[in-house]
């Protein structure tokens, strides 16, 4: 599959601490893809990738660069292990367009709408070569809720894990 790869680069990355070994999915819970990109730059934060409803996908940090996407996240042991307080130095992070369904008292988006195939389909075909590239294991592709749980609920429920895992596994 071949893949609309489109630049839009973020100024807020910095260097890597550490080697990828997790690939974070996210879902922005923003109602359009002018919101998630004003959103992302107001809070000075990124992702690496955002793919939008039509299955473009936005390049905003170079994978060999940290972004801010995760904050406080944690997967078996890593920030003991490393002192680290988060993920964002061993992961690339990956968001989907996908506006709110569902919001909690505190803003957090808890619901979220559904996703288009051609997000999925984009995701998946992403997610493959990232693993190549970086050689992430299947079970280091993790949604953000995963790895922040109780703080963050994205992709959320309307995201189609398991299909979107054994699609991973096919070559
Ligand atoms: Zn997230």
């Amino acid at each position: 599959m071949k893949l609309n790869l489109v630049a839009a680069p973020s100024p807020d990355f910095e260097d890597r601490k550490d080697t990828v070994q997790f690939i974070i999915i996210h879902a922005t819970g923003c109602k359009t893809l002018q919101e998630t990109f004003d959103c992302l730059a107001r809070r000075h934060v990124s992702a690496h990738y955002v793919i939008d409803v039509d299955g473009t996908v936005y390049g905003l940090v170079d994978p060999d660069k940290r972004a801010f996407h995760s904050g406080v996240s944690d997967w078996e042991g890593y920030c003991e292990r490393t002192g680290f307080k988060g993920l964002n130095d061993a992961s690339i992070g990956i968001e989907i367009q996908c506006g709110p369904k569902e919001v909690l008292e505190n803003g957090e988006v808890c619901k979220f709408d559904n996703f288009s195939n051609d997000q999925i389909a984009s995701c998946v075909e992403l997610c493959k070569r990232l693993m190549r590239i970086y050689n992430v294991k299947l079970d280091h592709v993790l949604r953000h809720s995963d790895v922040s749980p109780g703080r963050k609920y994205d992709p959320g429920e309307t995201f189609p894990w398991d299909i979107f895992k054994k699609m991973l596994e096919k070559k």
